[in-house]
């Protein structure tokens, strides 16, 4: 059984996140979509438990994708999981420097994981979450940009937080 971990802030998850899950769920037996908490980052948009909710319910029709969260090293949470790789999405040549660094330091801190990259689909190339909270606040249409089914709890959770 091989496992792959998905980890992100995902505040919220944007059709580039799921792209990648999708990919990943073709290619793996089964994905853990982690949303890793990072008490250095200033306090999001939406709570640890509203973006794993955002989450499950659109990949509720992918049975080998799970949902989880973690607050800790993500080496660790892949020893844990006995997971054979992290998947991570490439976005432009920008992502890969830091991708690159936390590739290298998580393969020191866990040798039995791999690290492997997606490229962003063609059209989600430019797409990250704080775009979508961006274009949202400032009242743009961001139903191109996040998954159908979580549209409208996405918008009215970044008007309730502006
Ligand atoms: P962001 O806030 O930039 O969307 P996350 O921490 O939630 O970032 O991203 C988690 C992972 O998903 C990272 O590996 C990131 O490179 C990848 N990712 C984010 N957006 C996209 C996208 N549009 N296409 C492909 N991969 C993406």
């Amino acid at each position: 059984m091989k496992t792959v971990i998905y980890p992100g802030s995902f505040d919220p998850i944007t059709n580039g996140h799921l792209s990648v899950i999708k990919r990943a769920a073709k290619l793996f037996d089964e994905v853990i979509v982690v949303v890793m908490i990072n008490h250095k980052k200033p306090v999001g948009c939406f709570s640890y438990n509203e973006r794993m909710e955002l989450i499950r319910r659109c990949t509720a029709d992918m049975p080998n994708v799970k949902v989880d969260y973690y607050d800790g090293l993500l080496a660790e949470y892949a020893k844990i999981k006995n997971a054979t790789a992290i998947v991570k999405g490439l976005r432009a040549v920008s992502d890969f420097e830091d991708e690159f660094q936390q590739a290298l330091t998580n393969k020191e801190l866990n040798p039995d994981v791999e690290t492997v990259f997606v490229t962003a689909g063609a059209d989600y190339m430019y797409l990250s979450s704080s775009i979508v909270k961006q274009v949202c606040e400032l009242g743009g249409d961001v139903s191109k940009f996040v998954p159908d089914e979580v549209y409208e709890d996405i918008v009215n959770g970044i008007k309730k937080k502006g």
